[in-house]
């Protein structure tokens, strides 16, 4: 197939067949098929543009059919695009997924493309190469020009930006003599091109053979690979891929967040080559193009990416790995709020083939369905070459508040830290709150500074000495007193990671410190560079919020402080319970992964909560058992489902409006089955304001999915004037 291109749009033969095409308009009016006349050899999936209305638009071409119901001269002519079509499976699924969350066709058909080729803002990139032109014989007058010439003869070729900075006038003194020819040629960018790919191939243990032998030869579609951290579940990844590639097949790696793992880049560098295609959101907009073209095209057949990626215009498909299956960033926050790990279920029954759910702390979801038999599981209790998990220690930070110690660091984690320092080994510390302070509040009055377009309080930021909103992002000047009664004394309370870095440079003036949260991780490559200065050594210690919990593998971290667990213990949600495990687990499984011994210090205010006890005890099924007998007796997913109608307005009265009609029609269906719904409600979002936009939402609880397609249904009938409102299912966030 050739090259997609921007523009371009042509009108081709004889407009003998009619096309049925969704317009690009996200809007529940125009979300039907439009007939247009178009040439023969027009196929499903071609994007085209077509007059709509008294001006065009573009969109897809969903089928060809001989004839429409209207009278052939009443339709009008499509300019197709001819080169970018998507493929089959992309439409099947786009619109099963457009029923399933009765959402417009045109916003579904956006998951499939990357979204620089529908504005049409990509460019291509060009670079000029230059190369001997023969003929070339050395002169004693022209130093520069001689070595030019040996380096060409040597190379090839080389980039003439790269040729005039090394060696001046040179390239530009040989081209006016002929000896040298320029080139202009476009170039496929090269995401995460420095990241190179170390040759790590392992011969796989026992364990992983028959992890590989049991996924392949299982008849289910699904199997979960619980495998502890360090086990060699990644291994076992690419050795599947591996073999599907051999057989002609393609494959979809989805990984939470890419940037966040420059290692398993690497290792996929290492074994594929650029047959893998990164597709993620830090990515350029040009190099995400080129990617998803080269995967479109076939020349990659691995794609590689977080939650968008599961869409990769692949065909054929041979595995689909989901890796850190628990991991909240695989459901989306937009319309369709779609779960990565079901599309992917729907593509591997469209492709006839397998998906490996990868953790060390599955969903309590997903384990449920493992056990019930509906997944298959193959569980990896022990790491690779019987490696130990890391002993982990727990401080009950009340005692240490008692004997007046109310920095951030136990007494037992300082002296540990300076062991671990003194030693020359690295540590991990991790706090899940960025900034200095959680707040500041007046002493005096008990004034809380707040932002002004969200319900939330304001985080201070030493290194910029500003308030910020981490809910919009605002930014509001250090208050010199209290607005309210003029008050001085402004008190600092809770520790951010900051405030972490600054105490750590006062205990351990030597040690080199390097901080990992939202702040320090902006820009395009971000994460990735502190992960690499970490992993070169050039730190001592990793500061950072959950960022710092994902699957790295740091060889010379022996030590891991978890700051505070307690902080998302108690969050009001009923996956609370489940996500600290994860975290504290994953934290933990960063310690001791090479050689050393790693150990872990947990600082707690609640050491007896049974979520840390069974954590410290790396023990998943206790965990699990405990979990879901809660989940069974209080009625919560995976034995019932949390629906919410979520409705947002510029003003509360708008937002009253919008929630009378929703609630009116969510409550007819409520009403038709009772029997299903364990709760069901309206009421104020639990954050009643962010970003000036007001918030409400109808809860519900309900036992039977059934009367779901009902709410989805009776909630988007309505017009709702000036609000938004749609349906969330088992959110991962109920703000
Ligand atoms: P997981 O993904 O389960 O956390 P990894 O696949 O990252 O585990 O493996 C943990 C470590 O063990 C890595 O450093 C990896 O290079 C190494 N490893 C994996 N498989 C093998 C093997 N078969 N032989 C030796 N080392 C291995
Ligand atoms: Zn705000």
């Amino acid at each position: 197939m050739p090259r997609p291109q921007r523009g371009g749009f042509v009108v081709r033969g004889e407009d003998k067949v009619v096309a049925e095409v969704i317009v690009d308009i996200a809007h529940s009016e125009v979300d039907k098929i439009f007939d247009y006349l178009c040439a023969e050899d027009t196929v499903a999936g071609m994007r085209v543009a077509v007059p709509f209305g008294r001006s065009a638009a573009t969109g897809f071409v969903m089928r060809v059919k001989e004839k429409s119901e209207y009278p052939a001269e009443k339709l009008k002519r499509i300019y197709r695009n001819e080169e970018v079509a998507l493929t089959k499976e992309s439409l099947l699924l786009a619109e099963k997924l457009a029923a399933r969350y009765r959402c417009p066709m045109a916003l579904v058909l956006r998951l499939f493309l990357p979204a620089e080729m529908r504005t049409g803002k990509v460019t291509e990139s060009y670079r000029t190469f230059a190369r001997l032109a023969g003929g070339y014989t050395p002169s004693a007058r022209a130093k520069q020009q001689n070595a030019l010439a040996e380096f060409l003869r040597d190379n090839g070729e080389a980039d003439a930006a790269f040729l005039r900075e090394r060696f001046g006038g040179a390239l530009d003194a040989l081209v006016k003599k002929g000896l040298a020819v320029l080139e202009r040629r476009r170039v496929l960018r090269n995401p995460y091109g420095e990241v190179e790919g170390e040759k790590t191939e392992h011969c796989l243990t026992e364990a992983q053979r028959g992890a590989v032998k049991k996924i392949e030869e299982e008849s289910r579609t699904v199997t979960l690979l619980h495998g502890v951290t360090g086990s060699g579940k990644t291994e076992i990844y690419l050795t599947l891929i591996a073999k599907q590639l051999e057989a002609g097949k393609t494959a979809l790696f989805l990984v939470p967040e890419i940037s966040l793992t420059p290692l398993m880049l690497s290792r996929l560098r290492a074994r594929f080559g650029r047959k893998v295609a990164i597709l993620h959101s830090g990515l350029s907009a040009g190099e995400r193009f080129d990617e998803w073209c080269r995967l479109r095209e076939g020349d990659a057949r691995i794609a590689v990416g977080a939650r968008s990626a599961v869409f990769a215009p692949v065909e054929n498909v041979g595995i689909i790995v989901v890796d850190e299956e628990h991991d909240g960033s695989y459901a989306s926050e937009n319309s369709p709020r779609y779960h990565a790990a079901d599309i992917a279920i729907l593509r591997a029954k469209y492709n006839g083939c397998k998906v490996v759910l990868g953790s060390a702390t599955p969903s309590v979801e997903t384990y449920r369905r493992a056990e019930t038999g509906e997944f298959a599981l193959v569980t990896l209790p022990n790491r690779i070459n019987a490696r130990p998990l890391p002993e982990v220690t727990v401080v009950d930070m009340r005692r240490e508040v008692r004997r007046g110690n109310a920095s951030p660091f136990s007494a037992l984690l300082r002296e540990k830290l300076g062991k671990c320092l003194a030693e020359g080994n690295q540590a991990i510390l991790f706090l899940n709150r960025r900034g200095f302070s959680q707040t500041v509040t007046c002493r005096d009055c008990g004034y809380v500074a707040k932002c002004e377009h969200c319900d939330v309080s304001l985080t201070y930021h030493s290194d910029e000495n500003c308030l910020k909103c981490h809910y919009c992002g605002t930014k509001y000047r250090m208050l010199p007193a209290c607005p309210e009664c003029g008050g001085v004394h402004l008190l600092y309370a809770g520790t951010g990671t900051q405030r972490v870095v600054k105490e750590l440079s006062a205990l351990f003036p030597a040690a080199r410190v390097l901080r990992m949260d939202v702040d320090t991780t902006s820009g395009k490559e971000g994460h990735y560079k502190i992960l690499k200065r970490f992993a070169d050594r050039e730190a001592d210690i990793l500061v950072g919020t959950q960022m710092v919990a994902k699957g790295h593998d740091f060889p010379g971290v022996t030590l891991v402080g978890i700051l505070d667990a307690d902080m998302s213990l108690h969050f009001p949600d009923y996956r609370s319970g489940e996500r600290t495990f994860q975290l504290v687990t994953q934290v933990a499984g960063r310690s001791g992964r090479a050689e050393e011994k790693g150990e872990v210090v947990l600082q707690t205010r609640d050491p007896e909560n049974f979520v840390l006890r069974f954590a410290c005890n790396y023990d998943y099924e206790g965990f699990y058992r405990h979990e879901i007998g809660m989940r069974a007796a209080t009625c919560f997913p995976p034995f019932a489902r949390v629906v919410r109608v979520m409705v947002t307005a510029d003003t509360e009265r708008e937002a009253l409006d919008a929630l009378k009609e929703a609630y009116e029609a969510a409550e007819a269906v409520y009403k038709a089955h009772e029997e299903d719904f364990l709760f069901f409600n309206k009421m104020h979002a639990p954050v009643k304001r962010i970003q000036n936009k007001y918030r409400y939402q109808i809860l519900m609880r309900l036992t039977d999915g059934e009367p779901l397609k009902e709410i989805y249904a009776a909630v988007a009938a309505i017009k709702y004037k000036n609000a938004l409102v749609w349906v969330e299912e088992n959110p991962s966030n109920l703000n």
